[in-house]
């Protein structure tokens, strides 16, 4: 079976062309500025040349076809027609509390999205428009995979605030979670990679990169994390400010003047890395301006680091004990100097880390602690898109049978 995942933005749309016969990526692509002057068009074909085009794209139904035409182009193409695509799968970063798992698209999966528009404005607004877009170009069963459903798992005493209850019986104010797509894919390749059975173990799943999360896998359920009601809560990121005393809020903004919408935009888009180096958001230049005696660049690695290792820490704690860690995403792939940092600083936890394996690059799953290690320190590459195609050939399949 074809299988085409879709993850929509506001204004992009990323795609990729699976077979899944054997779990090949055909091409993939990304339509930008949407709804915008000039849009701009990639494409690459696996083993072929990117293309770039720039058109006009006003909405997501106009980027889906022209996706299609180039899966379909005779010179960049990589399928003689679109009926060859048997499913689409969508990433959606919102399922609430009614989806713990990936969904088929019906009726009521479209209304039960819409009703998330409030906890998840800025994306399933997006995702409602890659699934329209879809819709109306093909007609073939489409799947939703959730950024959340993995963190479904989370017993109440995680999920809650210390807050009035009428805030999450009325408001549905709770902790939901993100990265769970990667979370659960990560924390299963880890298991299999230990040829052990993930009931058995304790993983702490690092994904840190631009976005960053922690957590806490026992027995291959998410039962903490560190992403809250939205993806602001938790670790320091490129850009977002992670945990911070929510007294700051109403004090910033009475002595700044600052709206809600100007003080959501400092946390989520002027804050991390970016705030405290004064340089960027990008840890490979954070990374570089450290090495050449930068001290903000220094002070923003610093921050990012100490911040995870206190993550790991308490989920050790909430778990009694720790397997497993494993890193993944931009950062947690390749900074060595990062998973340097973290491990030195765990030996209590019967760390150890192997300096010459943790230099090793690789795009394959792999261990980074020494043979001694109490605990097993892997680098396992995400692969969210994936999950979405194996959900979405699972789901359809169960259909036809
Ligand atoms: P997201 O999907 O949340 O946008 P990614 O998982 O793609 O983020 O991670 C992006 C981050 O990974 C950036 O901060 C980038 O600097 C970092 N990164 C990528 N390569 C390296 C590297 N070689 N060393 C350190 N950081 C890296």
């Amino acid at each position: 079976m074809k299988v085409l995942v879709i993850n929509a933005g506001s204004s992009s749309l990323k795609y990729q062309l699976y077979d899944m016969t054997d779990e090949s990526v055909l091409a993939k692509g990304l339509v930008e500025r949407i709804g915008m002057d000039s849009s701009i068009v990639t494409h690459k074909p696996t083993g072929g040349t990117e293309v770039t085009e720039v058109s006009e794209i006003l909405e997501h139904t106009t980027a889906i076809r022209k996706v299609l035409s180039l899966l379909t182009d005779p010179e960049h193409g990589v399928i003689g027609s679109v009926d060859e695509i048997e499913a689409v799968g969508h990433r959606v970063v919102h399922g609430g509390e009614y989806f713990g798992e990936s969904a088929l698209v019906d009726g009521d999966v479209k209304t039960k999205i819409r009703l998330l528009f409030d906890l998840a404005p800025l994306h399933n607004p997006a995702s409602m428009m890659g699934i329209k877009a879809a819709e109306s170009n093909m007609n073939v069963p489409q799947v939703v995979v959730f950024d959340t459903a993995f963190h479904q798992s989370m017993p109440e005493h995680a999920y809650l605030y210390a807050i009035p209850r009428v805030l999450y019986s009325k408001h549905k104010v709770r902790r939901y979670g993100a990265h769970g797509t990667s979370h659960e894919f990560v924390s299963k390749t880890a298991a299999e990679f230990l040829n052990r059975p993930i009931e058995d173990l304790k993983i702490i799943s690092c994904h840190v990169g631009n976005g960053a999360s922690v957590t806490a896998v026992k027995g291959g359920r998410s039962i903490d994390t560190s992403m809250g009601m939205t993806p602001l809560e938790g670790l320091m990121m490129g850009t977002r400010s992670g945990d911070l005393d929510p007294a700051i809020v109403p004090y910033v903004m009475n002595k700044e003047e600052l709206t809600v919408n100007e003080v959501n935009s400092m946390l989520n888009k002027h804050s991390g890395l970016l705030a405290i180096s004064g340089i960027s958001s990008d840890m490979r230049e954070i990374t570089d301006g450290m090495q050449k005696g930068d001290a903000n660049s220094k002070l923003a690695f610093d921050m990012y680091e100490y911040r995870l290792r206190k993550y790991i820490g308490s989920y050790a704690a909430v778990m009694n004990g720790v397997d497993v860690i494993t890193f993944t995403a931009g950062v947690g792939e390749n900074s060595v100097v990062l998973r340097k940092k973290v491990c030195e600083n765990l030996t209590y936890l019967g760390v150890e880390l192997d300096d010459e394996l943790n230099e090793i690059r690789s795009g394959e799953p792999r261990r980074i602690s020494t043979a001694n290690s109490k605990v097993e320190v892997l680098v396992i590459p995400t692969n969210e898109e994936l999950v979405i195609a194996r959900d979405t050939n699972r789901i359809v399949q169960g259909l036809m049978s």
